[in-house]
C-alpha cells in the first residue's frame, strides 16, 4: 500500500455524526436570519491579496503572519485564501453597486484560512458566519445586529456567553487618542515588549491587546479612547447602550476591547463564555464606516459580526446539550436480491411522499452477498431507523411488504408486523414518517 495522505495540519474533516451538528446550526441561523431580513451572499474562497492588505490593514496579526498567499501560477497575480469574509463582502457590495437603492442587510457561512498555531479552538481551516449591515450609519442597526446574535444564543440554547462592548469613536478621535498613547508609551519605553516597540509608532491601540504579564499594569492605566470620544460619538454609543437595555441583553464597556482588525469604527464588541477556556470569544464585530472607501467603492457606512463555527459548536458540546442525530425513518430489509427492482421502486415510491428509507446494501454479490436476516435487523437497529420494512417473496408474491416497528417496547401492539399493500402506497406512506 501507498503511504497514507492525511488532511493538512488544523485542517479538520468534519464527518457523520458530527456533520448533523453543523446542519442543524446552520438551518437555525437561516431561519433566524430570515427573521430579521438578512440575505445570503456567497463570495469566493479566493481574493486579490491586496484586498486583505488594504481592507485589514497591514500591521495586524492576520495580515503580518496568519495570511495563506500564493501567486496565480500564469499570471503571477497575488492571491490569499480568505482569512475572514468582511473584505470580501464589502469588494461584492462595491464591485456590483449593491447599494444602489439603499442599504443592504447579508449573511454568509463559510470556511475561513488562518496560518496559526493549532490548537482547541483555533484551527488554520476554520468556519465564520457572519451578517453584516452595509449603507445604514444609525445606532440602531449596530443594535439590531447585537440582538440578531444574541438571539441565536437563546435559540442554540447557549448559557454562559456575555457581551463585550466599547466605542472606538471616529478616525481623528483615534488620531488624538493615538498620540496621547504614543506619549504614554514613550514614557513608560522600558516597560515595553519588542512587538511592542516594534508597534509603538505604526500601531500603538493593538498595544492594548497585549497578552505580556509584565505589560498589564502599564495598559490598565494607559489614556482611554472613550475620553476622547465627541458628542457625535458618544450619542451613537448611548443609543447603542439604551437599545440593549430595553431588550434585556447585559453588558460590560470594556475599554480594552480593540478587535484584531484595523477596519472598525465607533462600536465594537464581542461575545465571550467563560466555558471554552483560552479560546473564549464566540463572535466579533462592529462598525466599518471607511472599508467600503478604503477599498476602492462608494463611500458608505457598514456594520457586522462573524462568529466562530467550531467554537460555537464545542461551546454546545461543553454545555452538555446533545444534538439529535438523523435517523432514517424506515430501513428496508431485503431476504432475497432478486426482489430489488421491487424494492427500490417502493423505496423511490416512498422517499417522493416524503418518508426518509435506508436501503440494505449488500457487501457482497447475490442473495448470499444480502447477509442473513440476522445481520440485517441488526443493520436496521443501528441506522435508528423506526420501522423495518421487509420484503419477503411470500409477502411480495401477495402484492405487499411487511412492516415492523423497531423501537416500541418488547411485547408491545407497536412491535406487531402489519402488511402494507404495494399498489397504494400513499394510504400507510405517511405512517412511517417520524416514528409514526
Ligand atoms: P482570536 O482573538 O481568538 O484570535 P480573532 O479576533 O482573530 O479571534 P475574528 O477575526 O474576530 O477573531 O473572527 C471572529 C470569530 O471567528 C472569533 O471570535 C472566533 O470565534 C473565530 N475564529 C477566529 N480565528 C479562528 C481560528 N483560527 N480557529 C477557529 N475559530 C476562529
Ligand atoms: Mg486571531
Amino acid at each position: 500500500m501507498a503511504d497514507k495522505l492525511t488532511a493538512v495540519k488544523g485542517m479538520n474533516d468534519i464527518l457523520p455524526p458530527a456533520s448533523a451538528e453543523w446542519e442543524w446550526l446552520e438551518d437555525k441561523v437561516r431561519l433566524l436570519m430570515a427573521r430579521y431580513a438578512y440575505r445570503n451572499i456567497r463570495t469566493p474562497i479566493v481574493e486579490p491579496t491586496a484586498l486583505f492588505v488594504r481592507g485589514l490593514g497591514e500591521v495586524t496579526d492576520i495580515v503580518e503572519k496568519e495570511m495563506y498567499s500564493f501567486e496565480d501560477r500564469l499570471n503571477g497575480e497575488a492571491l490569499t485564501l480568505r482569512p475572514e469574509n468582511t473584505a470580501g463582502v464589502v469588494r461584492a457590495v462595491a464591485e456590483h453597486n449593491l447599494l444602489y437603492e439603499g442599504g443592504k442587510r447579508l449573511y454568509y457561512m463559510g470556511p475561513m484560512f488562518r496560518h496559526e498555531r493549532p490548537q482547541r479552538g483555533r484551527y488554520r481551516q476554520f468556519h465564520q458566519i457572519g451578517a453584516e449591515a452595509l449603507g445604514f450609519a444609525g445606532a440602531e442597526v449596530d443594535a439590531e445586529l447585537i440582538l440578531l446574535a444574541d438571539a441565536l444564543w437563546k435559540e442554540l440554547g447557549l448559557k454562559d456567553v456575555r457581551l463585550e462592548l466599547n466605542s472606538l469613536g471616529q478616525p481623528d478621535e483615534r488620531n488624538q487618542h493615538r498620540a496621547a498613547l504614543i506619549a504614554y508609551f514613550e514614557q513608560n519605553a522600558d516597560v515595553l515588549d519588542e512587538e511592542a516597540k516594534r508597534r509603538l509608532h505604526s500601531n500603538p491601540l493593538r498595544i492594548l491587546d497585549t497578552k505580556t504579564p509584565t505589560m498589564q499594569a502599564l495598559v490598565e492605566s494607559a489614556p482611554q479612547l472613550i475620553d476622547f470620544l465627541g458628542e457625535a460619538s458618544l450619542a451613537h454609543f448611548n443609543t447603542v447602550k439604551a437599545i440593549l437595555q430595553a431588550n434585556g441583553v447585559a453588558y460590560r464597556i470594556n475599554p480594552r476591547l480593540v478587535r484584531g482588525m484595523d477596519y472598525y469604527n465607533l462600536t465594537v464588541f464581542e461575545f465571550i463564555t467563560g466555558s471554552l477556556g483560552a479560546q473564549g470569544t464566540i463572535c466579533g464585530g462592529g462598525r466599518f464606516d471607511y472599508l467600503i472607501e478604503q477599498i476602492g467603492g462608494k463611500a458608505a457606512p457598514a456594520v457586522g459580526w462573524a462568529l466562530g463555527v467550531e467554537r460555537v459548536l464545542e461551546l454546545i458540546r461543553a454545555q452538555g446539550q446533545a444534538v439529535a442525530l438523523p435517523a432514517p425513518d424506515a430501513y428496508a430489509v431485503i431476504p432475497d436480491a432478486s426482489a430489488l427492482p421491487v424494492v427500490l421502486k417502493t423505496l423511490q415510491a416512498l422517499r417522493a411522499l416524503g418518508v426518509s428509507v435506508q436501503m440494505h446494501a449488500a457487501s457482497g454479490a447475490g442473495t448470499e452477498g444480502m447477509g442473513s436476516m440476522k445481520s440485517q435487523f441488526k443493520k436496521a437497529d443501528g441506522s435508528g431507523a423506526h420501522f423495518a420494512l421487509i420484503f419477503g417473496q411470500a409477502e411480495l408474491a401477495q402484492g405487499r411488504v411487511a412492516v415492523k416497528a423497531l423501537r416500541g417496547e418488547k411485547g408491545d401492539a407497536a412491535q406487531a408486523q402489519t402488511l402494507r399493500p404495494l399498489d397504494d402506497i400513499p394510504s400507510w406512506a405517511q405512517g412511517l414518517r417520524a416514528g409514526g
